[in-house]
């Protein structure tokens, strides 16, 4: 017998410093993990991917960026379907203090804390970053999907968090020498290149290493940078490295930043 409907999937919608959203798949509805783009774009994003917005059932955000909340399209997604909003505290106060919308139904958790929404085991942990920010991990009795962007180095919390995935989406956000050749900021060179930034190609190649488990199937690497990295440069370093790392079994696929990827589903 064959179905249409995932039990337990992954639509990355689009990645990128212009904007994060991706959706979860469970087997009593479906989850947005972060919304960085506008409503409207989000919708174009699911339609394209074949994601019914109405099964979206909340939202999960990782930190108050604006590549992850977008200023309106958060809040509008969230209230035109009277969504809640799942947030820390500190990117609550965060946005407040950034004025940007806030959807009308927000869910509080700490992090470090776990529950359950649409059939999926959801669990969230500190990631470091320069606010407030947190990756997760999503399971169900059989598979586990593992989400961390937007840190700047992966924490022996962050390894133990993410063991064991069946799907893993890291960041490999920046290579480094272009980064030094680009022409932003020192100051942000610096931020980017910092502990509480974000993970370079080295690092995130480095990680997997650990990260990868006997189990992982796929793997996305995002959050690529447009200015300072290059998504044929990822491909070839990931190539090399699951190479190297005798793990030419895991399928690897780049981030988009103005596209979706095919559905991943996480099947017995
Ligand atoms: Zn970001
Ligand atoms: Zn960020």
């Amino acid at each position: 017998m064959s179905t249409h409907s995932p039990k337990f999937g992954f639509t990355m919608l689009g990645s990128g410093s212009s904007g994060n959203a991706s959706v979860i798949h469970g087997p009593e509805g479906n989850l947005l993990l972060d919304a960085g783009f506008s409503a409207a774009e989000m919708r174009r994003r699911m339609n394209q991917a074949s994601v019914d917005s109405a099964s979206i059932r909340a939202i999960l955000i990782t930190h108050a960026h604006n590549d992850h909340v977008n200023k309106c399209g958060c809040a509008r997604f969230a209230n035109e379907l009277g969504i809640p909003a799942y947030l820390v505290p500190e990117t609550a106060q965060d946005l407040q203090e950034k004025n940007i919308n806030i959807p009308e139904k927000t869910m509080l958790f700490e992090p470090g804390s776990v529950f359950d929404l649409c059939g999926v085991h959801i669990e969230s942990f500190r990631v470091s970053h320069d606010v407030a920010a947190v990756g997760f991990t999503f399971s169900t009795s059989a598979h586990k999907i593992g989400y961390a962007t937007d840190l700047g180095f992966v924490s022996s919390l962050a390894k133990t968090r993410l063991g064991g995935c069946d799907l893993l989406i890291l960041e490999s956000n920046y290579d480094p020498k272009t980064l030094r050749a680009s022409n932003r900021p020192l100051h942000l060179k610096r931020r980017i290149a910092s502990n509480i930034g974000h993970l370079s190609n080295d690092d995130a190649m480095k990680a997997l290493e650990e990260l990868l488990a006997p189990n992982t199937k796929h793997l996305i690497l995002a959050h690529i940078s447009q200015q300072c990295n290059d998504c044929s440069l990822v491909a070839c370093l990931a190539e090399a490295r699951l190479a190297e790392l005798h793990r030419q079994d895991v399928v690897f696929r780049t981030a988009r930043r103005d596209a979706p990827l095919d559905t991943i589903r996480l099947e017995d």
